[in-house]
């Protein structure tokens, strides 16, 4: 993306219901084929994102007090318009993101069911009665909203993502400043467009389109602005947890991931390498949850890594929009670069690439393509063992017992999801135990949500909060305590 001085930006911030233009507009490309302008974007800034702040602020009181069964109705009918005009946002969502046009379909029904399924939990509000130790006195608790929230999301899920956040936020009776990712502003805009189209009422929602280096400190030390919900890196997620504390906000951290499979002798290995694949190269392995490195016991290593470079060679990277690609290009010509250079350093230490290792060639040279990449002779101190890439590539790091295989699992930083594959109850109710992450699965890839539980990691992945399911009201209302006593 680059800034330039095109005089009618396409798209712009809205503020309290109303477009706000900047001063530098930037111009989003199709990852795809880059010399294709998907949209320009007159870009907020600092001002922008705080007028932002006083909207929200101006809208909250109002909306706080709007009944529960009415802010479900506008959210309920926020997910019929995301439904009924998913076509359309899908093709956008695709030309500026990169994933397959398949991929951002269900990505944009998913985005319509949570926003459902928030719009009844907005009608499930709970609090508790005590018995208070004076006769004559009520004593109980309600949740309330935090106030004026402000949302920070990544581009890898651009719509699903800031929809748990957003849907969220306003079930309970928030307002909110969202900021998208700067690569992915017409996505963003459809969400802001389904909602205002719904109902919501100018200033509850508003969306400020620019870079966090120029707005972040505004979104998260604003006097107006009582709780930040980031999804992203973890160095941006720590440096905004720093921030927060200094100004006192509460702070919630989705971050990065560096995912393991781990793969007993006796698993099913057609089945696990399978998932593996999934896992790795679903969403261009551009996930959060995304497999990037394969634990595999010795005796079945050779057999596992045949299996899943056959499964890696199997995606077909295209055009995204064209219905027989099932893999896009990566998101920008920035994660190009970071992915390439990860691959670069993996063979520099040792490793060899046995599927892909290398940008697509031929029709799609142009393009931000990498192929499904599978690196072995790879030891657990290589930057690809440890860092995340967020790219198509996945690592096989061999060993010789299932308390070798709990140890790596757990030797990197992070601690998003991890799966293990066995048909060894005892080993599969073990590592559930002993797995220092978030989310943990059985017999099954390492990424996936179901929007009814919790989601979220430990470690270096999160921040000790969980998102989605019933666990999003722990971040998004705070709890008040009301004495009643009669005269
Ligand atoms: P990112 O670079 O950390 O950016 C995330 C968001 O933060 C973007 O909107 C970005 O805006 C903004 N930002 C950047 N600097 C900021 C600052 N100083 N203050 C406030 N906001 C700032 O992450 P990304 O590259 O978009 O996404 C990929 C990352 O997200 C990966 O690490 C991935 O693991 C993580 N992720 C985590 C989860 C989870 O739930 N755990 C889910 C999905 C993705 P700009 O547009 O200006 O960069
Ligand atoms: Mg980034």
């Amino acid at each position: 993306m680059t800034t330039t001085t095109h005089t009618t930006p396409d798209l712009a911030s809205i503020v309290g219901g109303t477009p706000r233009r900047g001063s530098t507009t930037s111009t989003s490309v199709n990852p795809a084929n880059p010399a294709e302008v998907v949209t320009t974007i007159s870009l907020a800034d600092a001002e922008i994102a705080a007028a932002a702040m006083e909207a929200a602020s101006a809208a909250f009181v109002g909306w706080q007090n709007t009944s529960a069964p009415a802010r479900g109705e506008v959210l309920q009918r926020a997910a019929h318009l995301l439904d009924e005009r998913a076509d359309t946002i899908a093709r956008d969502l695709t030309r500026e993101e990169g994933k397959t046009l398949a991929e951002a379909l269900r990505e944009t029904h998913l985005a319509a069911k949570i926003f459902r399924y928030y719009a009844a939990q907005a009608l499930d509000q709970d609090g508790e009665t005590y018995p208070s130790q004076q006769s004559d006195q009520l004593l109980f608790t309600r949740r309330e909203p935090v106030g004026v929230v402000s949302v920070i999301t990544p581009w890898n899920f651009p719509i699903s993502l800031p929809s748990w956040k957003v849907a969220a936020a306003l079930a309970f009776g928030n307002s909110v400043v969202w900021k998208p990712a700067e690569i992915v502003p017409r996505t963003a805009v459809h969400v802001a467009t389904a909602l205002s189209d719904a109902g919501l009422p100018s200033g509850v929602l508003n969306l400020v389109i620019g870079r966090g280096s120029q707005i972040g400190d505004v979104l998260v030390t604003h006097p107006a602005v009582a709780a930040v919900t980031f999804t992203g890196s973890t160095p941006v997620g720590q440096a905004i947890q720093a921030t927060a504390a200094g100004a006192g906000k509460k702070v919630q951290l989705e971050l990065g991931g560096k995912n393991p499979s781990v793969v007993l002798a006796g698993a099913d290995l057609e089945h696990a390498a399978r998932q593996i694949s999934i896992g790795a190269f679903g969403a261009t392995g551009q996930k959060c949850t995304a497999t990037s490195r394969v634990i595999v016991e010795r005796s079945v290593a050779a057999e596992l890594t045949d299996r899943v470079k056959e499964h890696a060679g199997q995606w077909v990277l295209g055009d995204p929009l064209d219905a027989a690609t099932t893999i896009g290009p990566v998101a920008s010509d920035d994660q190009l670069q970071t992915v390439l250079g990860y691959i670069d350093r993996a063979r520099q230490d040792g490793a060899r690439a046995v599927a892909g290792g290398s940008r697509a060639e031929g029709a799609l040279v142009d393009g931000y393509f990498v192929q499904p990449t599978v690196f072995v002779d790879v030891e657990p101190s290589h930057a690809i063992a440890r860092e995340e890439i967020f790219g198509p590539v996945a690592a096989v790091l061999p060993v010789d017992s299932y308390e070798e295989a709990i140890a790596e699992a757990n030797n990197t930083p992070f601690g998003l999801t991890a799966s293990l594959f066995t048909n060894d109850l005892s080993l599969a109710l073990r590592f559930t135990r002993e797995i220092r992450t978030g989310i943990v699965r059985v017999n099954q890839a390492t990424s996936g949500i179901e929007y009814h539980v919790p989601f979220g990691g430990t470690k270096a992945s999160g921040h000790g909060h969980r998102e989605l399911g019933k666990a999003a009201r722990e971040f998004f209302t705070e709890m008040k305590t009301v004495y009643i006593s009669g005269l």
